[in-house]
């Protein structure tokens, strides 16, 4: 058996048992986050958003959130954040 052969058969397993376990627990990537606070937040934890202050990219789920006349902004920190706000305010 040439080592090509094993790589494709190797796939194929991998392929056959990520379906097979899909199949038998098709739950078993959603119960991380059982409460579910605002729309699409399953589908946009894992999405690097950019702070607008220090230009950091940052996890979704774990930035500082900020709504400001009807926009969400993302912060890698609360300083970040306060920095923000102020510049926004003195821009009025
Ligand atoms: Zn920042």
């Amino acid at each position: 058996m040439n080592p090509l052969k094993l790589l494709v058969l190797a796939v194929f397993f991998y392929i056959g048992w990520r379906l097979v376990r899909k199949s038998l627990f098709p739950n078993i990537n959603n119960h991380a986050e059982p409460t579910v606070r605002s729309d699409n937040m399953d589908k946009v934890k894992d999405i690097l958003v950019e702070d607008p202050v220090c230009h950091t990219f940052v996890p979704k789920k774990d930035a500082i959130r900020l709504r400001y006349e009807g926009r969400t902004y993302y912060f890698c920190s609360e300083a970040c954040c306060d920095s923000f706000s102020v510049t926004v305010e003195e821009n009025k």
